[in-house]
């Protein structure tokens, strides 16, 4: 309850126009331990920098709630670009994408142009043997996601293109179960955007408890799993799990965010785990770096004390 009032105070301030003006001047130089860069070469050189240590990329072009249609369309060309250079730079394109940044619910002539957009990007990333994450946004959009998510799967294959569980919502593990028949690559978060309690658990210990479920039930049906946390004492019982059930390292991942618990993503690759680490890039990064904001308020007193030091 008190996670959810801290969030609730961080994002209310952050989403304030006048907040925003500000902490966009005086925030970059801070912003810069989450996010790679402003353009696509420094989101490249983050890549190739962490798989010396073993660690893979997921790239994010950062970039939400983009209104007009064209410059949805723009945004999507800026992925297809993203792609073409990773694979440029020897790296096998993984990237994430929030449909509503290439316009998820706007009619393209009788299409919704964010499964359009969503196509050429899953193409492109296919064209190089890549893969294409769906992030999942705030709960009004989850039944078109999943829904958008299945037509793709469809299309392109569960090897390229995956979408994101969120435990704080009451409805994911009827949602996982629902999937079981793609066989999908799913990413399992506890979930980051404030959500009210008609939707989603108020309690982070219940978020916590239901996070375990999704992923051992995704587990145990034989599907590949994103266990994307820096919880310690969910990722101990997750490799305690996984030897319980004879579960190979090579049917999961961990995942964690860029600039995030580095000291875990660096010892889980040395005992031979899988580790991913999400690299957001791109000059929309406020929205983004407020919720890391959010997440702890260890975060908070890190950006105040950069904020006193000048
Ligand atoms: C790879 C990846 C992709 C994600 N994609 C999505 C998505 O598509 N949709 C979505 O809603 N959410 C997404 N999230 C965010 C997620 O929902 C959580 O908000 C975030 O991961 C924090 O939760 P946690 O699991 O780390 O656990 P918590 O219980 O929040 O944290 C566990 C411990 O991790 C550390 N920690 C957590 N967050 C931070 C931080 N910001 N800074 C410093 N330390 C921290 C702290 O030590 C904390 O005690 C993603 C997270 C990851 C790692």
């Amino acid at each position: 309850m008190i996670d959810q009032l801290y969030r609730k105070a961080v994002l209310t301030v952050a989403e304030r126009p006048q907040v925003e003006k500000l902490a966009r001047d005086k925030m970059w130089p801070l912003a810069q331990r989450f996010v790679a860069g402003e353009d696509i070469q420094s989101a490249i050189s983050a890549v190739l920098e962490l798989q010396k240590d073993g660690i893979q990329g997921n790239l994010d072009l950062l970039g939400e709630f983009i209104e007009s249609p064209a410059d949805c369309t723009a945004f999507a060309d800026n992925v297809l670009k993203l792609i073409d250079a990773a694979h440029a730079a020897g790296i096998k394109p993984y990237v994430s994408v929030k449909l509503s940044s290439v316009g998820q619910g706007k009619d393209d002539g009788g299409t919704d142009l964010g499964l359009k957009n969503a196509r050429r990007i899953i193409g492109k990333a296919k064209e190089y043997g890549g893969f294409v994450c769906l992030d999942m946004e705030d709960h009004p959009r989850t039944d078109i996601t999943l829904e958008q998510f299945r037509v793709l799967v469809g299309e392109f294959g569960a090897e390229h293109v995956g979408t994101v569980l969120q435990s704080y919502l009451y409805r994911s593990l009827k949602d996982r179960e629902s999937l079981d028949d793609l066989r999908p690559n799913i990413r399992m978060v506890k979930g980051a955007y404030l959500e009210p309690e008609t939707v989603a658990y108020p309690d982070k210990a219940d978020v916590d408890q239901n996070y375990r479920r999704l992923v051992y039930a995704h587990l145990k049906a034989g599907n590949y799993c994103n266990v994307a946390t820096h919880d310690e004492k969910i990722i101990d019982d997750v490799k305690r799990f996984v030897l319980a059930h004879g579960i190979s390292k090579d049917q999961f991942e961990f995942q964690m965010l860029y600039g995030i618990r580095r000291d875990l993503q660096k010892s889980l690759a040395a005992e031979g785990y899988r580790v991913r680490a999400y690299i957001p890039y791109g000059r929309d990064w406020y929205a983004y770096f407020s919720r890391r904001i959010a997440e702890t308020p260890r975060n908070a007193m890190f950006v105040a004390r950069g904020m006193l030091k000048g």
